[in-house]
């Protein structure tokens, strides 16, 4: 999976302003509407629900990144923000201090939605060369559809906690 960039141009498909994004298996420049039209058109090609059916567990695909007694860890935030996170706990077990450090050094004990809309991770073990990695993260959920994991587009209504695009906003998506 490539770097998300972070340079805005234009939508493949209609002109609007747009980012690169993460798709099922590529990264394209597309609008939130663009976005979801793909996505969507993808879904039904291949019967999948991208990304709702991620269900990231993080003791199960990052098992040293839990305490050794978590046999489940599975994240109460929106399926948007899955994509996210996993690219987050692939890069913090990637950064070589990981390899250098003994095992249990870092434990997550829970993954939220703080009153702001952004990720939170919370740690039972933490070390600070982290740090960097989990402010990106942040930032990063802040502009991230937390339903479907559009990046740069987000509609902030009223108290509303959770970053939405513009099409996931639609009324008629309540419904
Ligand atoms: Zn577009
Ligand atoms: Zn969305």
């Amino acid at each position: 999976m490539s770097d998300l960039s972070e340079t805005n141009t234009i939508c493949a498909c209609c002109g609007n302003t747009a980012r690169l994004q993460q798709l099922q298996n590529s990264t394209q420049t597309l609008c939130c509407w663009c976005f979801n039209r793909e996505r969507l058109r993808i879904n039904t090609e291949t019967s999948a629900h991208w990304p709702t059916d991620i269900e990231l567990d993080i003791a199960e695909h990052y098992p040293d990144l839990v305490s050794p007694n978590c046999a489940s860890l599975r994240p109460t935030i929106g399926p948007g923000w899955s994509i996210i996170l996993d690219q987050f706990l692939r890069s913090v077990e990637a950064d070589p201090k990981f390899a250098k450090s003994p095992p249990g050094h870092l434990q997550i004990s829970d993954v939220k939605t703080t009153r702001v809309g952004e990720i939170s991770i919370g740690w039972h073990w933490y070390f600070d060369w982290v740090e960097p990695y989990e402010e990106r993260l942040e930032k990063l959920s802040a502009i991230t559809c937390c339903l479907c994991g559009h990046q740069g587009d987000i509609v902030r209504q009223g108290n509303r906690s959770e970053p939405l695009c513009g099409f996931c906003q639609m009324p008629t998506r309540k419904a």
